[in-house]
């Protein structure tokens, strides 16, 4: 399965999205996120994450289409996600909204386009319209963002479509059993955001002992245990040093116990918004 960089899952229209990639939120447009873009897809990275919100779609396309010049990559390796905003949620305005990160990236198709949170009332209707764009062949998958069970449940007891992704807060003190379990039932590819917890993992002492008996870092440890999950992970850095090592995952195996242990660490403690209680 996932025994290197490139190794993909398989969503359930057939499209490969690849296990692994690259978060970019929290980074503003400019050389550092440039950089970094193009520093990871130098490296054998090949998926990006970004959203219209992160307000850095512009340079996450800058950095593309020069690594693709650079580095002789084609388009169709890469896979790019982007994320309708919650003020363009609707039918109407997702697609707009749609054709605005498209011109911003400079891309003529997304890999993945998602509902980026479920705002109560709003995205039925922009679900419909992710569904025109899939159907008009503009987008090769669709999916959600921050939904639980019930909002999965809402948005496909009413549509044609079902959700390829959901991409949700996963990490060991979130580890999310239930929305894990319906995802996997139902064959939408699960994908952990903050898999790192933004950074508050890394004195954790199971981790660190870990870390030493394999010989890795806690960053590569808490990674490897989302692939073994079969969790899609796209860590954050725009360092190099650490864009290396977060995808140096493909030379160990934890053992099962240790992935017990590490699922044990779950305390259902969130580092970002409750997605049944946000008021944005
Ligand atoms: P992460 O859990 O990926 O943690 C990122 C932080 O950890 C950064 O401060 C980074 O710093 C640091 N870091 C990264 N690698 C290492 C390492 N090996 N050792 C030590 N520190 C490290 O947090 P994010 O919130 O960024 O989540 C990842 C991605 O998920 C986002 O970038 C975004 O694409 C997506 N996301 C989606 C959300 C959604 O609602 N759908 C919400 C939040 C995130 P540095 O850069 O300095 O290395």
């Amino acid at each position: 399965m996932t025994n290197n960089l490139q190794a993909a899952t398989t969503l359930s229209n057939g499209v490969k999205k690849p296990w692994f990639g690259l978060g970019v939120f929290k980074v503003e447009e400019g050389p550092e996120l440039v950089n970094a873009v193009k520093f990871a897809i130098k490296q054998g990275y090949r998926s990006i994450d970004t959203a219209a919100i992160y307000g850095n779609e512009e340079g996450v396309g800058q950095a593309i289409r020069e690594a693709m010049t650079e580095y002789g990559i084609k388009r169709e390796e890469l896979f790019i996600t982007s994320k309708v905003w919650n003020a363009d949620l609707g039918y109407e305005s997702t697609i707009a909204a749609y054709e605005t990160s498209l011109a911003k990236l400079g891309l003529d198709y997304l890999d993945l386009f998602l509902i980026h949170w479920p705002v109560e009332g709003k995205y039925k209707d922009a679900w419909r319209a992710l569904e025109t764009l899939y159907t008009a062949g503009r987008v090769r998958a669709i999916g959600v963002s921050n939904f639980q069970v019930h909002h999965l449940e809402d948005v496909m007891k009413d549509s044609v479509i079902k959700p390829m992704v959901n991409q949700v807060e996963y990490h060991p003190r979130l580890t999310q059993q239930e929305v894990k379990a319906f995802c996997d039932k139902n064959g939408i590819q699960f994908e952990a955001w903050s898999p790192l917890m933004q950074g508050q993992l890394f004195d954790n002492p199971l981790l660190h002992d870990m870390a030493a008996k394999y010989n890795k870092t806690t960053a590569q440890i808490i990674l490897r245990w989302d692939l073994q999950n079969g969790v899609v992970t796209i860590p954050k850095s725009t360092k190099e040093h650490r864009i290396i090592e977060n995808a140096d995952l493909f030379d160990f195996e934890l053992t099962k116990a240790d992935m017990e242990q590490i699922n044990s660490l779950n305390q259902n403690h969130r580092v970002g918004p409750d997605p049944d209680n946000f008021d944005f």
